[in-house]
């Protein structure tokens, strides 16, 4: 989803030297396949928006594929960049890899000072190894290796596998399903009172581009060696009982929701701080109202091809 969408950006602001590899082409776990593929392609910029995500439910009961895939996703391609001489590699990490109990909205700083939220802790403790991969090469390789860490995201390209996926494409398929099928009901997981922050995946590229694009005085001034990652959000959170209204309202649902307390509600709530990236000079612009409409009209167009 969010390398798609750096593509369509890339694309859209005139660059044509862009160089891609789905999974069937290059296995990002294998060392080998990854150091021959930096070997031949020479890239001078690096986008390492590849990783194993998913919803609660796939964290929560897969945890050895999210932390060993992402672990090997990031040492194979941080080293290889290192080592064939990438001027400059964007790392995407997760908003997950904050503490539990963190004071919200959370800042950057708050990382490593408090207990990870069980349900996705392998998955965050793998993402915080790719922030500290990035330092460490930095620090001892003098390379300029930075790293984003996004707010929850949705959009086109989402997963709508209901085991797998997360909230927004989950209650997307299951309201559309319910409308379709005439059901009355929709249950929604968890109590309905975690609070979430959402960011269209079109503005996370935009961020991305932005970030990528900071000249390396800039960049430096305003992080450091040991706390080199930046907060990306919109600064605003909702309930998952509002998100469940709005997304039945958008999909034209017209029974009644219904919560389900046998499910997790994760993390009681994640909103970023994002003055960090406010003061550099960016910020979201879509919506989520706006967002989720988008989202679910490109739901309908792909119906038959989208990964469910
Ligand atoms: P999280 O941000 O890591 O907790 O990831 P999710 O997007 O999977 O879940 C966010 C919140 O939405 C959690 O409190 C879930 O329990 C809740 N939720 C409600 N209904 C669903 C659903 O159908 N699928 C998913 N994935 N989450 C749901």
């Amino acid at each position: 989803m969010v390398g798609s969408a750096i593509v369509r950006k890339l694309k859209s602001r005139g660059f044509r030297n862009i160089i891609v590899a789905n999974r069937e082409e290059l296995d990002l776990t294998n060392q080998t396949a990854v150091d021959d593929f930096f070997r031949r392609e020479r890239p001078q910029y690096v986008f390492l928006a590849a990783a194993r995500v998913g919803g609660i439910h796939a964290n929560n009961t897969r945890p050895a594929d999210f932390i060993y895939d992402n672990l090997m996703i990031e040492a194979n391609v941080i080293h290889a960049a290192h080592k064939h001489g990438v001027e400059r590699l964007l790392f995407l990490g997760s908003s997950c890899i904050y503490p539990r109990e963190a004071p919200q909205p959370m800042k950057e700083s708050v990382l490593l000072t408090g207990p990870l939220e069980p349900t996705n802790e392998p998955y965050a403790i793998a993402k915080i190894s790719g922030i500290k991969l990035c330092e460490s090469y930095n620090r001892q390789h003098g390379t300029d290796f930075r790293s984003v860490m996004p707010t929850n995201l949705y959009g086109p390209g989402d997963n709508f596998d209901l085991n797998a996926s997360h909230v927004i494409p989950a209650l997307i398929r299951k309201f559309h399903e319910a409308k379709v099928s005439g059901r009355k009901e929709v249950e929604v997981w968890g109590s309905g009172k975690p609070r979430r922050e959402f960011l269209h995946v079109d503005d996370m590229a935009d961020a991305c581009l932005f970030v990528m694009g900071l000249d390396a005085d800039t960049w430096q001034s305003h992080t450091s060696p040991m706390c080199s990652h930046i907060n990306i959000g919109t600064g605003k959170d909702i309930t998952i009982g509002e998100l469940a209204r709005m997304i039945s309202d958008v999909v034209g649902f017209e029974g009644s929701i219904i919560q389900d307390p046998t499910k997790p509600d994760g993390a009681p709530r994640k909103l970023l701080d994002v003055s960090l990236l406010d003061k550099l000079g960016w910020k979201a612009i879509i919506g989520l109202g706006e967002g989720l409409e988008q989202t679910y009209r490109w739901f309908e167009e792909n119906r038959d091809n989208i990964r469910q």
